[in-house]
Order: structure tokens, then C-alpha cells, then sequence
């Protein structure tokens, strides 16, 4: 006679018919049964995590049941039994136990003290420098009908680092949240594991830093620096795509940190599929944990997306003037924002007065136009967003830029962002002299001049530009 054990596999079949297989796959597949109680009226079901129980239960618990009472009929309640993964258990008995002598896991959890300066190179940020910004929070991240399953399995994710989707894959078109989410999770991580090593990389901060310590021939030191992190966030990998020295590395420190259970988590602009000029061997490792992608929000999601939004700005706008921007604004969820942005502008500059539908018809109308001038991707030409761009590039904070370093990686860096003000944005080499702290007119031209030069000599240069440009139509 078979144990009740050996249904549980039916009722899993069973929910399989019912929900997505995204679904299934990233709530139920690691389930199990664990015992009936109450002379067979309930049972038990063990879930990897309590963010799981929670899930399941608002979402899932229908179905649940419903498959449930098909091979188990006496049973009306469920119940839920909460069982770490076993790496996991096996992680907290090794630290509760750790013996002395086992320095590698040690320093690794220990933060970063003053007394015990890390020699590392300037493009590789020190282990407490995790880059990450608090505005991106899971608790300002609104779920929507389109971002529902990403944003939990994201929750979930953050809750059970390495142990349940490694990598996580996230992909979607821009403004969608991306971003914020791996941000969320960076967050979620800090809080709960104190000690990590957490690091928040954008694609192209790792392309540059791994061309830095090729020149310098510290490619061990780049290597070390990564395959010690907990936690690795690299937002964007598609800009991977034709670097084959940096997938070959990032092959290496994927695998390394893979097999450690250490958490990874890309984004995307593309799934892991249809990604052009990436390894084959990259692609497959990509799509081996989960993939989940953030589609367009619908009007009614826009319209709960501005919502959430209006009462954190606490802007003042009716119901229908929200209904107006949700269904004139579709692109995506930055653009949603950036009209809110706009709006508010404009209020404070006419305090006292009501913001009216004329006055909203002005923004959105501007607004749209310059939507459809977007065939093209339009791009942030601000001072600011140039030399945020550059700046994410080359792995520097913008003091560096401001700053008189002559090191050769910030001079070039500053040089590039001369020679974008001047080109780009035309403006004269005395002005641009001004905006960085006042330097010579003659060192911006100098400046100019040179990247001018090595512009069609020297193929990194062009490729940096490029990867400017890049970000800078991807950020607006
Ligand atoms: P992506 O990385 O996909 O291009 P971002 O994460 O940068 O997109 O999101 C663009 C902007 O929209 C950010 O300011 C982000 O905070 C916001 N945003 C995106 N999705 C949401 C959401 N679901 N809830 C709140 N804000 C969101
Ligand atoms: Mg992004």
C-alpha cells in the first residue's frame, strides 16, 4: 500500500495543469508533504521559506487545495512547516562551529575595519562600498499585474540568498524596473546579512575594471576581488555582448561563486535567448536558475503605479487628471515618473494656484511629442547625466573628475567628459573649463584635442564613447 507520502507527487502534477509553469516552477516544485494531523483533516506541507508560505497562501491556496483534496479527500486545512534548504542549515552549523583555523570563511564576514586597510587598486571599490542606493526599496517597489511574479521571486530571493534560484535572470525593456528591484534585493541583503560582501555592478563598471587590471597586470588581485563576494548584482549583462576577454573572466567568477552557493542576479534588456554576442556556454549558465521578465504595465497597472507615486510626492491631482497621465503615458514606468516629475515642477513654481487639466494638457502634450520623436532613442544630454555615465564607466565618483588626479584612468576619464561638453553639448572651452573647478581653458582644449585625436586611432576610445552614449540613451 503506498505511504501518503508517495501522493504528493499526484497533488504537484495535479498543480502543474493549473498554474504557469513560471509559477509552479518558483512556488510549488519545492514543496513536500510532511504528515497529516487531525485524524487525517489536515495537512502539513513543508516550503523553502516563510516568504513561500506567504506567497502561496495569498496566491496559491485554492489551487492548492483543490489538488490536494483529489488525493487526499479527508483533508480541509493546509498547514505549512517552514524547511531551509539543507545548504543552508549546513551553512549555520559550519559558522556555529567554526574552528579557528578556517580563516577563509572569516574574512569574509568580517566588516571593514580601519585597522586593516584592503590593498586594493582605486577601479576595484573597497568591500564596504557596495554601491547601492537606498531610494530603490522593495517597499516603494508597487507591484503590478505585469511585475507580480518577478518581484516575488525577487522577495524570495533576498530571503534565501544562493539557496533557491542561482543566478536569478531578470529581463525586461527599460524603465521597468529593473534597476530597482536588483537594488531591492542589494538592500534586503544588507539588512539581513550585516557581515556580506554585497556588490552592485553595473555591466559596464565590470568591463572597465577588467580592461584596468589587464593594462595593469592585476588580473589575480581582479579575480580574488570577485570571487570573494556573497552576493554579486551585475545590472545590464547584455552590454557584455562582443567583450569576449570579460565573458571569459565573468565565466570563471560566475562558476567560482556559483559553486559556493554564493547569490548572483543579472538584468537584462533581453533574456538570456536572444542575447547576440554573448558565449554560449554564458547564455546557458544565464537561463540555468529562473528567468523572469517584466512586461509593459497595462492602464489599470499605470494608473496604480501613479497612485502609489502622487501620495509619496504628495501631489495634489483628481482622479481623472491620474487617469489622463495613465493613459497618455505608456511607455513604461520611468516615463510615468518623469511626467510626475515635470508636474511637480511646475506646481512650485506657481504656489496658490490649483494645477488644472490646461495646465496638465501642457506637460503631456510637450510630453508626447517628444515620445514620438523617439524612434530613436532620445538621450539625456545633461552636464550631469554625461558625467554620471562616464563616471559609472570608469568606476569613479564624480570628485575624482573635479578633483586634480592625474592618474592615467582618471585623466582619461576627464578628458572624455571635455570632449563630450564640447561636442555634444557645444559648449565653449571656457565655460567647460568653469564647470570643472575652474581649470584653464587651454587643458580643456588640450583635452579635446586628444580624445579628437585618438578617436579614430584608438579603438577603446571609440568603444567608451560608445558605451557613453549607450548609457546615456538607456537612462533617459
Ligand atoms: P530599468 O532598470 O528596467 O531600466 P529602473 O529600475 O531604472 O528600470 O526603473 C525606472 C524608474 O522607474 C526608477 O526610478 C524606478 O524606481 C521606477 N520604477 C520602475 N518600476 C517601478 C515600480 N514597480 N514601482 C515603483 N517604481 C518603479
Ligand atoms: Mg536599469
Amino acid at each position: 500500500m503506498p505511504a501518503l507520502k508517495d501522493y504528493w507527487p499526484l497533488v504537484l502534477e495535479d498543480l502543474r495543469g493549473r498554474i504557469s509553469n513560471t509559477n509552479f516552477k518558483a512556488w510549488l516544485a519545492h514543496t513536500d508533504f510532511v504528515e497529516v494531523q487531525e485524524n487525517g483533516r489536515k495537512i502539513v506541507v513543508s516550503v523553502p521559506s516563510d516568504f513561500h508560505r506567504k506567497y502561496i497562501d495569498s496566491k496559491f491556496r485554492r489551487d492548492l487545495q483543490e489538488s490536494v483534496k483529489k488525493y487526499y479527500p479527508q483533508v480541509i486545512h493546509l498547514g505549512y512547516q517552514i524547511n531551509k534548504p539543507a545548504k543552508e542549515v549546513q551553512e549555520i552549523q559550519q559558522t556555529l562551529s567554526l574552528e579557528p583555523g578556517d580563516a577563509s570563511n572569516k574574512v569574509n564576514n568580517q566588516p571593514d575595519t580601519d585597522s586593516e586597510p584592503e590593498k586594493l587598486s582605486s577601479y576595484l571599490p573597497k568591500k564596504s562600498l557596495n554601491n547601492l542606493n537606498p531610494k530603490y526599496s522593495f517597499e516603494n517597489f508597487v507591484v503590478t499585474r505585469n511585475n507580480a511574479l518577478v518581484a516575488g521571486v525577487a522577495g524570495a530571493v533576498a530571503e534565501e540568498l544562493g539557496n533557491l534560484y542561482n543566478p536569478l535572470f531578470i529581463h525586461s525593456k527599460v524603465g521597468l524596473g529593473k534597476t530597482h528591484l536588483l537594488q531591492a534585493i542589494g538592500g534586503k541583503a544588507i539588512e539581513n546579512k550585516p557581515g556580506f560582501n554585497i556588490k552592485y555592478i553595473p555591466a559596464e563598471t565590470f568591463i572597465n575594471q577588467w580592461i584596468l587590471s589587464l593594462q595593469r597586470k592585476e588580473t589575480n588581485l581582479f579575480r580574488d576581488y570577485y570571487n570573494s563576494i556573497d552576493l554579486l548584482l551585475i545590472d545590464d549583462i547584455q552590454f557584455f555582448a562582443g567583450k569576449e576577454s570579460t565573458q571569459e573572466v565573468f565565466f570563471h567568477v560566475f562558476n567560482q561563486l556559483h559553486q559556493n552557493n554564493k547569490q548572483i542576479i543579472l538584468t537584462s534588456d533581453k533574456g538570456p535567448q536572444e542575447l547576440v554576442g554573448i558565449a554560449e556556454r554564458l547564455v546557458s549558465r544565464f537561463g540555468s536558475g529562473m528567468v523572469v521578465d517584466i512586461t509593459r504595465p497595462e492602464l489599470e497597472d499605470r494608473l496604480s503605479i501613479l497612485q502609489d507615486k502622487v501620495a509619496r510626492m504628495q501631489l495634489l491631482l483628481n482622479p481623472s487628471q491620474l487617469q489622463t497621465i495613465a493613459e497618455r503615458v505608456q511607455s513604461n514606468v520611468r516615463d510615468l515618473e518623469g511626467a510626475l516629475n515635470k508636474i511637480q515642477a511646475r506646481i512650485r513654481l506657481m504656489p496658490g494656484r490649483e494645477f488644472t487639466d490646461q495646465d496638465l494638457e501642457q506637460i503631456l502634450s510637450s510630453y508626447n511629442q517628444a515620445e514620438q520623436n523617439l524612434s530613436m532613442p532620445m538621450t539625456d544630454q545633461s552636464p550631469d547625466a554625461i558625467l554620471q555615465a562616464i563616471c559609472r564607466i570608469f568606476s569613479l565618483q564624480k570628485s575624482d573628475l573635479m578633483g586634480s588626479s592625474r592618474e592615467k584612468n582618471v585623466a582619461m576619464a576627464r578628458q572624455l567628459a571635455f570632449w563630450f561638453y564640447k561636442h555634444e553639448l557645444d559648449l565653449s572651452y571656457p565655460t567647460i573649463g568653469k564647470l570643472f573647478g575652474g581649470r584653464n581653458h587651454t587643458t580643456i582644449m588640450h583635452g579635446y584635442n586628444k580624445i579628437q585625436n585618438l578617436l579614430n586611432k584608438d579603438p577603446k576610445v571609440k568603444d567608451k564613447i560608445m558605451m557613453t552614449k549607450k548609457i546615456l540613451a538607456s537612462s533617459y
